[in-house]
């Protein structure tokens, strides 16, 4: 699909063919493979770590690339239209918990936890989310106790993107006393290694897509971490993860348009080749025009991403236009994953054929770092916010 809208610099182009070379040789050919058997291949985060992709954002003093927000997701957008479960580890990691890191973390924490992030040594992980608080995440309850110099943690967390891989995971606790609840403002971040005793790996979620991507519960019984590891100011935790999530968004933004883009790929080739009535099905104006909606909406999705990324990259707040984004391109992936599997009819709806995966892996970005509905919220929140 062509990028004609959005000029892209020479770095830029050099990141997207890396990204895309990348993913054909090394992704593309196990691809299937890991959804079929539901198998994360944790090789895959030491080559990414090796090319830089897990430390886009991180500056270059902490071995990171030190890449704009653009650049970041011309890549991620390349991988994700290989294979949107490495797309997510991708957007995790260098979305979540290495920028809450940078930006709250303390210099021994940058030095001991995001330089090895920044070069894919250890994975990251984002643990807010618990079996019964996930749109309202600040009615989480696992809890934080202070004992001396270090915190007791007890509680599961839910839902954890590489949770079970993870060597580095920002957790949300609650810091308030049961008796003195303070809502959003009572929730701390910690970062937690699996090392640590009391930490347990749950279950293992038996997901419709991104099936190469792990998804966990972590167990956290009298887990004890120590002060140290706090991030930032105790209550202050929520604020942190919500921060972190508006630049999480732009990144399931750029994996929707990776799916999304593929379908369209995938089906601009089928229908010249599928021949119904004696012709190409794309002589047929009932699938052109599918094949014109899908494109525009492709496009329309991207454009509006990197109107957002600019705008971050530029210093502006984009909690709005983060969902906007997130919102606009999650649904059209499912949208555009769903025309793909009418155009290539019986054949779409097999396993055979590509366009099945890319269907089933579409829909979690409508549910994952915020719902459509809870984007819709944040949106028409800031409408008001602004009058
Ligand atoms: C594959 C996968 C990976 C994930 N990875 C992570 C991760 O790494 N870290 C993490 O912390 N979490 C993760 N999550 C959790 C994810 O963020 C939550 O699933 C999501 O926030 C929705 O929460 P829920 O599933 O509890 O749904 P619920 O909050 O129970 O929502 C159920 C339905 O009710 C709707 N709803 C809820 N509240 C409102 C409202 N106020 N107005 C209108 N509608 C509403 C929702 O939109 C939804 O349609 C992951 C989830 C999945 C599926």
């Amino acid at each position: 699909m062509s990028w004609a809208l959005i000029p892209l610099t020479e770095e830029q182009r050099a990141m997207q063919e890396s990204a895309r070379d990348f993913a054909l040789a090394e992704i593309a050919p196990h691809s299937d493979r890991w959804d079929r058997e539901s198998v994360f291949d944790r090789s895959i985060v030491g080559k990414m770590g090796a090319l830089g992709f897990l430390g886009m954002l991180i500056p270059e003093a902490y071995d990171g690339l030190g890449l704009d927000t653009c650049t970041y997701l011309v890549a991620l957008e390349e991988i994700a239209a290989v294979d949107a479960s490495v797309a997510v580890l991708m957007s995790v990691h260098n979305s979540l918990p290495t920028q809450m890191i940078l930006r709250y973390g303390s210099e021994e924490q940058k030095q001991k936890y995001l330089r090895p992030m920044a070069r894919g040594e250890y994975l990251g992980a984002f643990a807010l989310s618990e079996p019964d608080a996930g749109s309202d995440a600040a009615s989480l309850r696992t809890q934080a106790v202070r004992d001396g110099d270090h915190y007791v943690l007890t509680g599961v967390k839910a839902w954890v993107t590489s949770g079970a891989h993870a060597d580095v995971i920002l957790a949300m606790a609650r810091t308030d006393s049961p008796n003195d609840r303070k809502g959003a403002r009572g929730i701390s971040t910690f970062i937690i290694t699996p090392d640590m005793p009391g930490f347990s790996v749950g279950k293992k979620e038996d997901k419709m897509g991104l099936r190469g991507s792990e998804t966990n519960q972590l167990v956290f019984d009298e887990l004890r971490v120590p002060v140290a590891n706090r991030l930032g100011q105790e209550g202050m935790g929520f604020v942190y993860a919500m921060q972190s999530l508006d630049n999480g968004r732009l990144g399931i933004a750029a994996q929707s348009i990776g799916i999304a883009r593929a379908a369209l790929e995938h089906s601009v080739r089928y229908a010249a080749e599928r021949k119904q009535f004696g012709k190409p099905i794309k002589e047929f104006q009932a699938v052109q025009f599918k094949l014109a909606d899908m494109a525009t909406r492709v496009a329309a999705s991207r454009a509006l991403l990197y109107a957002a990324a600019s705008a971050k990259d530029r210093g502006q707040p984009i909690t709005q236009f983060g969902s906007m984004s997130k919102l606009m391109a999650s649904e059209t992936a499912m949208w555009v994953t769903t025309e793909a599997i009418q155009i290539f009819g019986g054949y779409g709806y097999v396993k055979e054929y590509p366009v099945e995966k890319l269907f089933r892996d579409a829909k979690v970005t409508e549910i994952y770092e915020g719902t459509s509905e809870i984007q819709r919220i944040v949106i028409a929140r800031e409408l008001y916010a602004r009058s």
